[in-house]
């Protein structure tokens, strides 16, 4: 499952997690034996999770305020624990196994509240701090541009410029990957892709849809890089896709505890993937 948040926020709403409610997310998908991984790593395969347990990957799009805010106290910054990095930070120490990853898809410029989580003082230091923290950003456009009515010169200039303004806060970052805004492709796939305008370079690995489910996995013939499928963090979505797995294991990505074998039911090779330059060892169960 890739999740979907938007605001961490009172009162919740169709686009809007309350804290107390993120809190019960982690606490649901901890207990049910999920961990967090990277994107990067569920797109190169490379995770390590233990045997038994299955991965999880968290975005949070529009960077809007409650997903990274600072607070002072008597002159000191201080991440607000009642942020969703707050949370996630909190959740991570008390429980270090369930790990600590999420990719903040954001908009450098966005009006306000949205523009960088919304404290134009700490647009750096934030963005720095997520990437110190082994965080991912990624590119949302400039400001939540619908890709799908543009000409393909706005199109590339909404993911460059989106790139050029990161790399300004971050030096050298660079986006890996593309959440489309509403969920539209532009005319032309390779136009989200890669790029070049006037000497800045964007390259996305993968794309992020805003719906379709959960993901395949990296090793099945099924899962597209381009076409990633996520879900949305909301009650009804969330509560249905935690039973679909309770109700059907066999759907279910379980890690064997080791990165360098594939373990799947037997019978089932023609449905993996040719994974170049990985030399993985396959294991069929009855
Ligand atoms: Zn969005």
């Amino acid at each position: 499952m890739i999740l979907e948040y938007h605001q961490i926020a009172e009162p919740e709403g169709r686009w809007a997690r309350t804290p107390a409610d993120f809190r019960r997310d982690l606490e649901r998908l901890w207990e049910r034996g999920y961990r967090l991984v990277s994107l990067t790593d569920l797109l190169n395969g490379t995770f390590t999770l233990p045997r038994g347990t299955s991965p999880v990957v968290l975005t949070f799009d529009d960077s809007s305020p409650g997903q990274f805010r600072y607070l002072e106290r008597s002159g000191r910054i201080e991440i607000d624990p009642d942020s969703a990095v707050g949370i996630l930070e909190a959740f991570a120490l008390a429980h270090p196994e369930f790990g600590l990853h999420a990719t903040f898809y954001v908009l450098p410029g966005a009006a306000q509240p949205h523009r960088l989580f919304c404290q134009p003082e700490h647009e750096a230091r934030k963005l720095q701090y997520l990437v110190s923290r082994g965080f991912g950003i990624g590119n949302h456009t400039l400001w939540h541009a619908n890709l799908s009515k543009y000409p393909e010169r706005t199109v590339r200039k909404q993911l460059a410029q989106s790139q050029q303004w990161i790399q300004g806060l971050v030096p050298g970052y660079r986006l890996r990957t593309l959440a489309l805004p509403m969920g539209a492709y532009p005319k032309e796939l390779e136009w989200a892709i890669r790029g070049d305008v006037e000497g800045v370079t964007y390259q996305h690995d993968a794309i992020l849809m805003v719906a379709g489910g959960a993901a395949p996995s990296p090793f099945s013939r099924r899962f597209d890089a381009y076409r990633l499928p996520r879900i949305q963090a909301m009650e009804s979505e969330l509560t249905h896709w935690l039973r679909y797995f309770e109700q059907r294991p066999e759907e279910r990505f379980v890690s064997d505890g080791d990165p360098a074998t594939v373990t799947i039911p037997k019978g089932r090779r023609a449905e993996m993937r040719e994974l170049s330059g990985r030399d993985l060892r396959i294991i069929e169960l009855d």
